[in-house]
């Protein structure tokens, strides 16, 4: 089994305002945290951009065309950046990050599908808040669920499910896979939090999605306990051929974003337990993108935790 790690540095370059959480210095707050582990553990190579066939997986021809004209002709300027949504921005840098994000991933799954073992992007912005037709929550392309679709239509894989225990519900993620009987979506996140979805009785229209909400407060044994008793089972009886994991680790005790209380060890345990999942239904193979994750410190020890796992399996 070989453990591929893609990353580029338009991560560090995609711009937000100053003071915003989703930041530039996430990235090499990872990089520093997992730095010896990666050169010990992993084979590292730069994440390419995606195609226009790729992002069109997920979102329509319409989306990705004015979105792409968008960034490349106002996003022009460190000191004015664009503003997409509410929270969202881009800078002259972030089209080519948003790209290597979502290409990034397809070639993990590239690697995963062909060779076995497990793959980790580094790439910000994050993925799974953008819709089939809008980018939204930090945003701008849905990498995890295109990496999904991309192993169905390149190798054949019947079913793929996407794991999120980022402390948001990925409502971007669940919008793509609704209909989709053969795309699997499960769920813990913070309730109410943004965006708003995410309630147990979202369940996609063919039972294909499956959301965990907690109060905040809650901790790591109770996330746990939720993932080993409800989410996990749930997914081992769809067999899908491939896990994606949308990698959040804003459900950390310290994030300045979120209310609940897990803690790097916490991410080590649940990914050991999506890691023993995916040896029983196929064959070990794990994609994990990186979400969310705001306080600096707290994301690198978080990161190198789910690394460490995902090395070994
Ligand atoms: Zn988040």
């Amino acid at each position: 089994m070989s453990a591929l790690f893609v990353t580029d540095d338009s991560a560090s370059r995609h711009q937000t305002p100053h003071g915003h959480p989703e930041q530039p210095l996430r990235h090499s707050a990872i990089m520093s945290a997992c730095a010896a582990h990666i050169q010990e553990k992993w084979t590292k190579r730069q994440a390419p951009e995606a195609s226009y066939e790729q992002l069109c997986l997920i979102h329509s021809p319409a989306y990705v065309e004015t979105l792409m004209h968008e960034l490349q002709i106002k996003a022009i300027s460190t000191e004015r950046l664009h503003q997409i949504d509410g929270d969202t921005f881009a800078g002259p840098d972030s089209l080519d990050a948003a790209l290597r994000g979502a290409g990034g991933a397809c070639a993990l799954v590239d690697h995963v599908m062909g060779n076995g073992g497990v793959g980790f992007s580094a790439m910000r912005p994050p993925g799974h808040h953008a819709e089939p037709d809008r980018a939204m929550g930090f945003c701008l392309f849905s990498s995890a669920a295109i990496a999904a679709r991309y192993a169905q239509t390149e190798y054949g894989a019947e079913r793929v499910a996407v794991l999120d225990f980022d402390v948001h519900q990925g409502n971007g993620t669940q919008a793509a896979f609704w209909d989709q009987p053969d795309l699997l979506y499960a769920s813990s996140h913070q309730m109410p939090l943004y965006p708003g979805t995410g309630a147990a009785n979202e369940r996609g229209a063919h039972d294909n999605i499956f959301n965990l909400p907690f109060a905040k407060g809650k901790g790591g044994a109770e996330i746990l306990s939720g993932w080993r008793e409800q989410l996990l089972p749930a997914i081992a009886d769809g067999h899908p051929d491939l896990i994606v994991i949308s990698a959040g680790f804003d459900a950390h005790e310290d994030d300045p974003l979120g209310g609940l209380k897990m803690t790097a060890d916490d991410f080590y345990a649940l990914t050991r337990a999506i890691s023993e999942l995916a040896a029983g239904c196929c064959g070990g193979r794990i994609v994990s993108v990186l979400e969310g994750g705001y306080e600096l410190n707290a994301l690198g020890a978080s990161v190198l935790a789910h690394l460490q796992v995902l090395a070994e399996s």
